[in-house]
């Protein structure tokens, strides 16, 4: 299948990587072009690390990293099939992005968002193709993990949906299908349990160390909430709280203060060097 990939964040880029992988040729697009060049930095990066553990040839890396082009711009017809979204979380950015993608997209092709909480419905709606348009959540690091939550919209049509699971199937993911509804499954759950302990941390009942720890360790998750906070990028994790506050109407999901607090310190986490932790 021919892809675009709009976004080349973090996200981004490695849905271009794990696409191209799979043997599909990517266009890589990004509003900021310094982006798209970062973006092809990492995956390379990574494709380098998989040399070096023998999982791949020099050849067969290389062959991954030419089926990624920059698309610069998306002011004319592309030739896709699928175009992933993948830029900041941002309801009315989407939106935007969404009309643009239904202009400039073959009739056949789908539109797929990777929004962690943004609804599905609202995007299609801004399209005349809603039922082509569909969730497709990967998770963080995309090369990685295993799952991609497909998010049917009100109006997302069966032969969408069916396309989109074989889509995450063949990139070797597992898809789970959910509705349309603020934060889908995973940051219904997740991003309540990062944000009180964001909580905790601003009541100074533990230190970011100490909270982290007690979650490790006492609860076996792989990483503390504070650390996935900053993994994730505190700029998202405030988005996607405001989308479950407003989304639900109901106070138990207001954003940590100590949250907007950081992100208009710029301290967005990892991305930034700098969250709850800081980085080199
Ligand atoms: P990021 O900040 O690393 O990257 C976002 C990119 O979008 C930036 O490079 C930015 O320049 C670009 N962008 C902004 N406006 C654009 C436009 N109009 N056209 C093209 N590109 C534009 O963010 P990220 O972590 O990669 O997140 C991207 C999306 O993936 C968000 O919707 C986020 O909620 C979702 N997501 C994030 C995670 C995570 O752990 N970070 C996990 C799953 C889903």
């Amino acid at each position: 299948m021919r892809v675009l990939v709009v976004g080349a964040g973090q996200m981004g880029s490695g849905i271009a990587q794990v696409c191209a992988t799979a043997g599909h040729s990517v266009l890589l697009n990004d509003v900021d072009r310094a982006a798209i060049d970062r973006g092809r930095v990492s995956i390379e990066r990574n494709l380098g690390r998989q040399v070096e553990k023998n999982r791949l040839t020099a050849e067969a890396a290389r062959e991954i990293a030419d089926r990624i082009q920059p698309q610069e711009s998306l002011a004319a017809r592309l030739d896709a099939d699928i175009a992933i979204e993948a830029a900041s979380e941002d309801e009315q950015l989407k939106a935007k992005l969404f009309a643009r993608l239904d202009e400039i997209l073959p009739a056949h092709a789908i539109a797929a968002s990777n929004t962690s909480s943004i609804s599905i419905t609202a995007l299609g709606a801004a399209t005349g193709r809603p039922d082509r348009v569909i969730g497709m959540h990967f998770m963080n690091p995309v090369p990685v993990m295993k799952l991609v939550e497909v998010i049917r919209g009100l109006a997302t049509s069966d032969a969408t949906f069916a396309t989109a699971k074989r889509f995450a199937e063949e990139l070797g993911k597992t898809a789970v299908e959910v509705n349309d509804a603020p934060g889908f499954a995973s940051n219904r759950i997740l991003m309540p349990m990062l944000n009180e302990a964001m909580f905790a941390c601003m009541e100074g009942v533990g230190t970011p160390e100490a909270i982290d720890t007690v979650m490790k360790l006492g609860m076996n998750h792989p990483m503390g909430p504070l650390e996935l906070a900053d993994f994730i990028g505190l700029d998202t994790c405030l988005a996607i709280m405001e989308v479950l506050h407003e989304g639900f109407g109901d106070s138990k999901y207001r954003p940590c203060p100590l949250l907007r607090k950081m992100v208009a310190a710029g301290y967005l986490g990892k991305k930034s060097g700098r969250g709850f932790y800081t980085y080199a």
